[in-house]
């Protein structure tokens, strides 16, 4: 069995290590556009501190940083596997006008009802209370699947078990539930209000563990990069090759693909595991694409983001002992621009309890979209002299791209997946696209390849005859 895959994400190392699993034997080669490995995790190192005196040797993901281990249960098995270090992140959170007008902190281990660990406005957390323990169950609902946050925030004001009409008061939906929302990287563009009920319980439930056991969040030692290398070794010893500065095209038929690489050689696979964006395969499928697949993939809009490490503290709020790990801004007099969220490296890697930083207390930041533009003197410097910044691509999940998902999968195992030998992974083909639900597609891609290639009558099938 001869395996392509395209894209080196944690999608696609995901589905070479799982087939791997299953097939020993299978030949796999990933086909990665960078120079590196990885796509949305990227770590970053630099030194921080006065240099005339000290300066230490610091990191900082720029993308993904956070896995909740109470909820992603087959990563964290992945993480012990490959012997991954982690440790407990501080699981704390600001929100914060730029001025600072209103500014408030929720501690780690807040849970309902108490005022121990917030300095919550009471309204805002008499929603932050009702929402944590209702909107966990009502996504849960059919009711809901269509609806819009706004459309969820009415319904409940008209329709709640203690017949308040002030369930969900204003002041929690502006200063708390929408700033948070904004926060989430797969917003869409137009405002919060308009993002899928669901998908953003997705996020809740999923990373920060509403409606479930007590969150585990915790952090990869040495940034997220350590893991993916750990993969990546584990990859190679297992005979994967992993092709990068890889320009390809895909041409499948119901008989396999052929991938045409940096313009010169064909090689042919037995299938191919698109493991890019959707807008990427809709490029890169040369040959093969069917009716069925372009109508699903040109469902998946996309944004792009920056991330930026810094030192500079007018992003944070204006009261120095509000900062916490996660600061969200409350736009208020700002014009809205969505995903924004600083992180305070310090406490996300826990410094409070790490040793060998506590004497070195340079704060330093992560800010992805900063509202207002970080002079350049204050972003930080990798060893070469660039700057720590990235550029992100995310689908944003909306109504939408969550129907398209069911499209792309089926029912009954009879979606777009393995038509003209092509299959689909990654975060947008899943929930909101969290690392637990990369590894959910990336498992189920490759228990439909298996499927398929001992079954190959599936590949000329068309979703539009099966959905009949
Ligand atoms: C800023 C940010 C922060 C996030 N934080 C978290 C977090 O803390 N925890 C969490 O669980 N999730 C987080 N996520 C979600 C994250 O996107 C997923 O967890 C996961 O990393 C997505 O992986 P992927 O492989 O599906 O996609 P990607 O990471 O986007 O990988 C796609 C790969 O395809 C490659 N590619 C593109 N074009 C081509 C081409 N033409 N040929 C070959 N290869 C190509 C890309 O270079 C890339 O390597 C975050 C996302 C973002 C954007």
């Amino acid at each position: 069995m001869k395996i392509a895959i395209i894209g080196a994400g944690i999608s696609g190392l995901l589905a070479a290590y799982l087939l791997k699993k299953k097939r020993p034997d299978a030949s796999i080669t990933i086909f990665e556009k960078n120079t590196r490995v990885g796509g949305n995790v990227q770590t970053v190192q630099f030194n921080i501190g006065n240099s005339h005196h000290s300066s230490t040797l610091r990191w900082a993901d720029l993308g993904v940083n956070d896995f909740n281990l109470a909820t992603y249960k087959n990563i964290l098995a992945l993480l012990k596997e490959l012997k991954v270090p982690y440790k407990p992140l501080e699981n704390s959170a600001a929100f914060s006008t730029l001025d600072g007008s209103i500014s408030y902190v929720i501690e780690p281990g807040y849970q309902a009802g108490s005022r121990a660990f917030t300095t919550m406005p009471v309204e805002v957390q008499k929603g932050f209370d009702n929402f944590s323990r209702q909107a966990p169950l009502d996504c849960q609902d059919p009711t809901f699947t269509e609806f819009s946050v706004a459309e969820y925030i009415q319904y409940r004001n008209e329709n709640n078990p203690d017949h308040d009409p002030n369930f969900y008061p204003a002041a929690f939906v502006e200063y708390n539930l929408y700033p948070r929302i904004n926060g989430m990287y797969f917003v869409n563009d137009t405002a919060p209000s308009t993002m899928s009920f669901v998908a953003i319980m997705n996020h809740y439930c999923l990373q920060e563990g509403f409606g479930g056991d007590s969150p585990e969040r915790v952090y990869i030692e040495g940034g997220c990069q350590t893991w993916i290398d750990a993969l990546q070794h584990a990859l190679i010893q297992q005979g994967v090759s992993i092709v990068c500065n890889a320009a390809v095209q895909v041409l499948g038929d119901t008989s396999g693909v052929n991938i045409l690489l940096n313009h010169s050689e064909f090689e042919h696979f037995d299938a191919a595991i698109m493991a890019c964006h959707a807008s990427t395969s809709l490029q890169l499928i040369q040959q093969g694409i069917t009716s069925d697949m372009v109508q699903v993939l040109s469902q998946f809009s996309y944004n792009n983001s920056v991330a930026i490490a810094h030192t500079y503290a007018p992003l944070l709020p204006p009261n120095q002992a509000h900062w916490r790990t996660y600061n969200l801004l409350i736009h208020r007099d700002v014009q809205l621009r969505p995903y924004t969220i600083s992180y305070v490296c310090n406490r996300h890697q826990n410094d409070a309890n790490h040793h060998l930083y506590q004497a070195a207390s340079e704060e330093y930041f992560v800010t992805l979209n900063p509202a207002i533009p970080i002079p350049e003197e204050y972003v930080l410097k990798q060893f070469d002299g660039t700057p720590a910044q990235t550029y992100f691509k995310h689908n944003m999940v909306n109504a939408k791209a969550l129907k398209a998902q069911k499209l792309l999968w089926g029912r009954h195992r009879r979606g777009v997946q393995g038509q003209n030998s092509i299959y689909f992974t990654g975060g947008w083909t899943w929930g909101t696209g969290l690392h637990e639900d990369c590894y959910h597609s990336a498992q189920q891609v490759v228990n439909l390849l298996l499927v398929h290639l001992l079954e190959p009558e599936w590949n000329t099938l068309e979703l539009s005859k099966l959905s009949a």
